[in-house]
């Protein structure tokens, strides 16, 4: 199976006042905590493949960490970007972007249009859907009548949303307007003044090509002939813990199908990169993210985890949690 790519960004500060002088430092692929006059503190030192400061931009982000799942979608493996991490700590700026920055879903889009180009000796055709996950239920971005969706599995098709709004799509530009249009459906879209964001969203894009007849007479009934591939871009729930938040009431629910879901995720992605016979059951049936996931996970199918930190001090705790994910990841 192919290693998962595991990064980790620190976004800008907001300048908050630190209080016992902690900061973060990145070098190269290393962030490690320190106090104000340098000295670090020991224990709190992670490495990963890429670890992105501050001043990273998204354009670099997909460079290193998403183009090569792109190319490699488009040649016909299923692949997976995920952006894991607290409410507030950059996880959509990564997937969606600014105006003048967009986004590695806006980047992956625009390429795989682009490498379609490249490809004259196969025909393709492209289909999208978006979907949230929130409070376990299945609730479809492009059509706000399909509410909690049910996962089917056939023989025909594996596992599937049964009734996700699929659309063909022909452009670029015709995607990154669905995708405004589906951003718009995103439930709780407040609930980052209550501390924490519990939806996860999930951008499906399904590649199907075929080899074009040859002009020769000979068929092309190789097993390579058709090839379809599935690809996963997903903005997680935030990885806060219920008790820093204080949360009750509905909100104590939602904590609490957050830090499941994402505990499964974590468990799925930890056995996977275990690898090797010491692996056993991958528990891909716990959880519905894990479930719908399954095909672009494990495999041959190429994965990569960006893990948004914050680098206040009052984030210390929940950064310090992010980067425990993210070393179980590797
Ligand atoms: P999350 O989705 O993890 O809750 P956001 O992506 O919404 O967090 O980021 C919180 C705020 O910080 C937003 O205003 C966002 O524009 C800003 N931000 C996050 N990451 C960066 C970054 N790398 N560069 C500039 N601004 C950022
Ligand atoms: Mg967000």
């Amino acid at each position: 199976m192919e290693k998962i790519c595991v990064a980790v960004r620190v976004r800008p500060s907001a300048n908050e006042e630190s209080v016992n002088g902690f900061h973060w430092k990145v070098e190269s692929n290393r962030i490690s905590l320190h106090r104000s006059h340098g000295t670090p503190i020991s224990g709190v030192s992670f490495a990963f493949d890429h670890v992105f400061d501050q001043e990273c931009s998204n354009a670099r982000v997909y460079e290193l960490l998403t183009k090569d799942i792109i190319g490699a979608a488009v040649e016909g493996f299923n692949g997976t970007a995920f952006a894991y991490g607290q409410t507030s700590s950059g996880k959509t700026f990564t997937m969606n972007g600014s105006e003048n920055d967009p986004g590695i879903i806006h980047r992956a889009v625009k390429d795989i249009f682009a490498n379609i180009q490249k490809t004259s000796d196969r025909e393709f055709l492209i289909r999208v859907s978006y979907m949230e996950i929130y409070n376990e239920d299945i609730n479809d971005l492009f059509a706000v009548e399909n509410q909690k969706l049910q996962i089917h599995e056939s023989l025909e098709r594996g596992v599937f949303v049964a009734g996700l709004r699929e659309e063909i799509v022909n452009s670029a530009d015709q995607v990154l307007n669905l995708i405004q249009l589906g951003e718009g459906l995103i439930s709780d879209q407040n609930a980052f003044e209550n501390g924490m964001h519990p939806v996860t969203s999930d951008f499906l894009v399904v590649i199907e090509s075929k080899a074009k007849d040859k002009k020769s007479g000979e068929s092309s009934g190789s097993d390579d002939a058709i090839r379809v591939s599935v690809l996963n871009l997903v903005d997680l729930a935030g990885s806060e813990r219920i008790a820093k938040t204080g949360a009750g009431g509905v909100r104590l629910k939602e904590g609490k199908h957050i830090n499941k879901s994402l505990m499964i995720l974590g468990n799925v992605i930890n056995k996977l990169s275990e690898g090797g016979k010491q692996r056993g059951h991958i528990p891909y049936r716990d959880s519905k993210l894990t479930r719908i996931l399954q095909p672009a996970l494990g495999g041959n199918a190429k994965t990569s985890i960006i893990c948004t930190v914050a680098p206040e001090e009052i984030h210390v705790e929940e950064t310090k949690g992010t980067l425990q994910f993210a070393s179980r990841a590797k």
